[in-house]
């Protein structure tokens, strides 16, 4: 008999100051990495879904990213330069392939 299933983790990796999409506010937001892993009698084997989100800690929206935001994110709050090059910040709520975060 053969025991299989899935298993959550919930990684914080850092926590950004950033300009809320929801309450507007330069919150802190969390930023998680969710990675789900595939079991074998109860044995982690191999991630197969990993995916981005920020919280804010300030009104609780939870805004999925991509991998490629996160690192970006992350990058961001390591060096603190570069990063956000284009203008046209939207304001409020855009397509999820805008950028979402304004720095403060
Ligand atoms: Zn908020």
């Amino acid at each position: 008999m053969i025991i299989f299933g899935t298993k959550g983790y919930l990684y914080q990796l850092a926590i950004l100051t950033l300009v809320c999409g929801r309450c507007g506010n330069p919150a802190a937001h969390t930023l998680r990495k969710r990675v789900t892993k595939f079991t074998l009698f109860f044995v982690p084997l191999f991630p197969f879904s990993t995916k981005y989100a920020t919280q804010c800690t300030f009104c609780g929206a939870e805004q999925q990213v991509t991998k490629e935001q996160a690192e970006r994110l992350q990058a961001q709050e390591a060096g603190g330069q570069g990063g956000f090059g284009g203008p046209g910040g939207g304001q409020g709520h855009g397509p999820s392939q805008q950028q979402p975060y304004q720095r403060p």
